[in-house]
């Protein structure tokens, strides 16, 4: 960036596993609760954002997993945040809805849809679901 504002970087998994794309629903803030979500959060200073999204998918529902790639586009939250996802697969864990979230879903390509997604994810999801179409 160029304007010299300083960026954070929130970052977003959409974890797979066995042709399943996992679903986190915010508890907060208010305005967002109950809205579904790729789980994540902000790169913390000096952190890669694959290391901020392994250790936030750790944190909030308790999985280790492994980013794979980025999918292609970035939203611009506010002046200061940018949202930007990977996909992600998962190594290890049951994820449950430890911190943030109160409820999380694996969905079938055939489901993805079927919750009330944040709109900035929703292009992520599309991207990634017909990746989960191709396994
Ligand atoms: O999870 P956290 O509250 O740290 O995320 C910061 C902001 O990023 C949220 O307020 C939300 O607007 C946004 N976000 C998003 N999509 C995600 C994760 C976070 O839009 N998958």
């Amino acid at each position: 960036m160029t304007d010299g504002v300083e960026r954070t970087v929130v970052v977003a998994g959409a974890v797979c596993h066995e042709g399943r794309l996992l679903a986190a629903r915010r508890t907060a803030p208010a305005a967002l609760a109950g809205r579904w979500e790729l789980p994540g959060g902000k790169v913390e200073p000096g952190e890669s954002p694959e290391h901020a999204l392994t250790r936030e998918l750790r944190e909030e529902l308790g999985i280790e997993t492994e980013p794979l790639e980025r999918l292609p586009g970035e939203w611009q939250l506010n002046g200061r945040l940018v949202l930007r996802a990977w996909e992600v697969r998962l190594l290890k864990g049951e994820a449950q809805p430890l911190q943030d979230h109160d409820a999380v879903r694996w969905l079938t390509s055939e489901q993805a849809f079927d919750v009330d997604w944040l709109e900035q994810d929703i292009p992520f999801v599309r991207d990634v679901v017909a990746r989960l179409r191709s396994y």
